[in-house]
C-alpha cells in the first residue's frame, strides 16, 4: 500500500479544477460552430472559468487544422470557425492546483481522424495503474492511431502536473519508448494523444501569443515594469496570454521582457507536412487501482 493521502486537500483542489474544466470544456465545444469568433470563445471559456470559482491554468488553445498547440487569439484577432478541425484546449487551476483537458470539434468531416485521438485516449487510461511505464502508455496510444492509418505525434506529450507548474516529469509519450519511467499512486498527470494523417512531427511557427516567466529581473520601462508585476502576482510561473496583461503597448512590454531572458513565448506548433492533427486530453491522479479521471463530463 502507498502512503499517499487522496483525501488531502492538494488532491481535493485537483478535482474543483477536474470539475470547473469539464463543464467549461463541454459548453465551449458546444459554441464552436462555422462563423463564430475564435476570441468569442476563448475569453466566454476564460470567464465562464472564473465564475465556477476557478482560475485559468493558461489561455484557453483554439488550434486549427495543422496547428497542434500554443494558438491563442490576440486582442485584435477577428478570426471566426470554418469548416476547420478544432482543437479546444483547456486549464483551470484552484490556488495552483491543476487539471488540463483538450477535445477536437471536429467542423470538416473527418470522424475518423477524430475518433483516432479519443480512442487513444481510452485506451492509454486503461492501460494506467501503479508501476505502469509510461512507454506502456505509449505503446497503446500509437497502436490504437496506426489502426486508424494514421500517424500519432511524436514530439508532443502527455506530462505531470505540478503545484503551479503545468509541465513537471514524467512525459506520457504518444509511442512505444524504450526509455521510460513508472507512475505511481498519487501522481496527477495529463495525458493527450494527438493524431494526424500526416508524418507526425510538428516545429515551431511564427506567432506567439503565449508566454511564461523564466526568472524575475529587474527592468526600467514602465510599462515593462508593471507587466512583470502583474505576471509575478497573477500568473507565476503558469502561461499567459499577451490579452491578459493590463497594460498599455503589452506587445512591446513582452517583446523587452523577453529580450531580457525575464520571460520565454510559446510559438504556435504546427504539422509539419501541413496536415491535419486532432487531439484528446485527460488528466488522472493514479490510484491503488488504477485511476481517477479529474476531467471527465459529469
Ligand atoms: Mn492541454
Ligand atoms: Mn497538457
Amino acid at each position: 500500500m502507498s502512503d499517499v493521502d487522496l483525501t488531502s486537500e492538494q488532491y481535493e483542489k485537483c478535482r474543483e479544477a477536474g470539475e470547473i474544466l469539464a463543464e467549461v470544456r463541454d459548453e465551449a465545444a458546444e459554441k464552436v460552430e462555422v462563423g463564430v469568433s475564435h476570441l468569442d470563445v476563448a475569453e466566454w471559456a476564460e470567464d465562464r472559468i472564473r465564475e465556477l470559482g476557478g482560475e485559468p491554468a493558461f489561455p484557453v488553445n483554439i488550434s486549427i487544422d495543422e496547428e497542434a498547440a500554443h494558438a491563442t487569439p490576440s486582442i485584435d484577432d477577428d478570426s471566426t470557425f470554418g469548416e476547420d478541425m478544432v482543437n479546444l484546449d483547456i486549464g483551470v487551476h484552484v490556488d495552483g492546483w491543476l487539471a488540463d483537458t483538450a477535445v477536437t470539434v471536429d467542423l470538416s468531416g473527418h470522424d475518423e481522424l477524430t475518433a483516432a485521438s479519443a480512442e487513444a485516449l481510452d485506451a492509454a487510461i486503461e492501460a494506467v495503474e501503479p508501476g505502469v511505464e509510461t512507454g506502456e502508455i505509449g505503446a497503446e496510444i500509437e497502436d490504437v492511431i496506426e489502426g486508424y492509418g494514421f500517424n500519432p505525434v511524436v514530439n508532443l506529450t502527455g506530462h505531470g502536473l505540478g503545484h503551479w507548474e503545468q509541465h513537471t516529469t514524467p512525459n506520457i509519450p504518444n509511442r512505444a519508448v524504450s526509455q521510460s519511467e513508472t507512475l505511481e499512486v498519487g501522481d496527477v498527470v495529463a495525458i493527450e494523444p494527438f493524431a494526424t494523417d500526416g508524418g507526425g512531427k510538428v516545429s515551431e511557427g511564427q506567432d506567439e501569443e503565449i508566454f511564461a516567466l523564466d526568472s524575475e529581473g529587474s527592468v526600467r520601462d514602465r510599462s515593462a515594469r508593471q507587466a512583470l508585476n502583474q505576471i509575478v502576482e497573477d500568473f507565476k510561473t503558469l502561461p499567459f496570454a499577451t490579452r491578459w496583461l493590463d497594460v498599455s503597448r503589452s506587445k512591446m512590454a513582452l517583446r523587452r521582457l523577453k529580450r531580457q531572458g525575464i520571460v520565454h513565448g510559446y510559438p504556435v506548433l504546427k504539422e509539419e507536412d501541413g496536415c491535419l492533427v486532432s487531439q484528446k486530453e485527460h488528466t488522472i491522479i493514479v490510484t491503488e487501482d488504477g485511476c481517477e479521471v479529474t476531467t471527465r463530463s459529469r
